[in-house]
């Protein structure tokens, strides 16, 4: 074969996800967008707020050449000043635009950050579950993708376990809080043990073992404290997007920080500009880069979450599912009712239920369901979530 291989691969085999929900998208124009529960997809189901719509009117007014035109490769400086000092007025940190490199969405922030760091042969944690994502920008990087499964009650990063799995070719280990595909928010007794461990290690090996914090979820949160990481640990590199905060997925808007307070700064900000060089991620969407001057502090509409997530919890519950309790994210980790999560998924397909299930993320026996869905997609599934419990009485 001429072409890449690897990403032939890549490409062949699908996001499961995806497929799971083009699948729910052909099966609705067949049978009524009504008759089916696609829990599939991570696709906020709460509008972007009405000060994004403004600020979109208002740049439209914009002369074309400069609403349209190339930005600095990381961004430009006043859409990089207004992030800095939003995470300055929350996080009681004095961060510089410079600091920042914008992106389009988490995926490139991760991708980015990824290429900034590891070298071939280089090995990168990750806690499953995981986001399947994950391996694929891990190994596109050049590194090896290291599962460590999290507590099996809690959910929360076992790091004993991140202990032994640490070797000479470990460069990062990545998280996700509030999680997907579970939704638990670390504690910040988790995140300061896992500091912890990446210290000691680090010391022990002489080389720094990075954190990657992926972000898209800090503001989606039921009540917990969800820690600023870089305060507890200072090699982390923080990945964020507005994909999920103001419901922008489609925008592609996100950035990179790499914190001021990271020992190996300087060097790693050329590394992740030379990184977005290399991949060829500059310049992210000049118009979205202009909504961020204007709503980087715009709440999160948590409320609507909230109520689909007590709906769901509630429903399933008397049903007799077990269940996390998400603490964060939209997301809800049901066990499956028998060992194989794709057995159970198929039987849910049949009556029109679309979970994913969770060999998608690295383990067996759970399947997740995305609740930024509306309400009534959550209330009208009950019935059918009753005919499936029973097929297992
Ligand atoms: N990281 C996690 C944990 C996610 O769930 C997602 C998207 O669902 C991403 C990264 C990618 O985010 P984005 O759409 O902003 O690229």
């Amino acid at each position: 074969m001429d072409i890449n291989e690897k990403s032939y691969a890549y490409g062949a085999a699908k996001s499961s996800i995806r497929e799971i929900a083009a699948y729910g998208a052909a099966r609705k124009a067949q049978i009524g967008a009504e008759n089916v529960f696609d829990f599939s997809l991570g696709n906020p189901s709460v509008p972007a707020p009405d000060a994004v719509r403004k600020s979109i009117l208002k740049n439209a007014e914009l002369p074309p050449a400069q609403l349209h035109g190339y930005t600095p490769a990381s961004g430009m400086p006043a859409a990089r000043e207004a992030v800095a000092n939003s995470l300055n007025r929350r996080f009681g940190t004095s961060y510089d635009p410079g600091d920042l490199y914008l992106t389009c969405g988490a995926a490139a922030a991760i991708s980015i950050t990824l290429n900034a760091i590891v070298n071939p042969g280089d090995e990168v944690i990750v806690i499953a579950p995981y986001f399947p994502e994950y391996r694929v920008w891990i190994e596109t990087a050049g590194a090896t993708c290291v599962e460590v499964m999290a507590d099996a009650t809690t959910f929360q990063a076992d790091t004993e376990a991140v202990a032994k799995a640490i070797t000479p070719k470990t460069k990062a280990v990545m998280i996700d809080s509030p999680n997907n595909p579970v939704g638990a928010v670390y504690t910040r007794q988790t995140l300061e043990a896992l500091a912890q461990v990446l210290t000691t290690r680090g010391e022990e090996l002489g080389h720094d073992i990075y954190l990657i914090s992926d972000e898209p979820y800090r503001e989606i949160t039921y009540g917990a404290e969800v820690p600023w990481v870089p305060s507890l640990y200072d090699r982390t590199i923080v990945c964020y997007s507005y994909s999920k905060s103001l419901s922008l997925p489609g925008e592609r808007i996100g950035w990179v920080l790499v914190p001021n307070t990271n020992p190996r700064h300087d060097e790693l900000v050329y590394a992740v500009a030379g990184a977005g060089r290399k991949l060829g991620f500059v310049c992210a969407p000049a118009l979205f880069q202009r909504v961020l001057i204007d709503c980087v502090d715009e709440p999160t509409n948590v409320e609507a979450y909230a109520t689909n997530r007590k709906a769901l919890t509630d429903g399933l519950s008397k049903l007799g599912y077990e269940y996390i309790e998400p603490d964060g994210a939209f997301y809800l980790w049901v066990k499956s009712l028998e060992p194989d999560a794709e057995a159970f998924f198929n039987k849910a397909k049949a009556l029109e239920i679309l979970p994913v299930p969770s060999n998608s993320f690295g383990c067996t026996g759970w399947v997740r369901l995305g609740y930024c869905v509306s309400l009534d997609t959550i209330q009208n599934s009950m019935p059918a979530w009753e005919k499936l419990r029973n097929q297992y009485k």
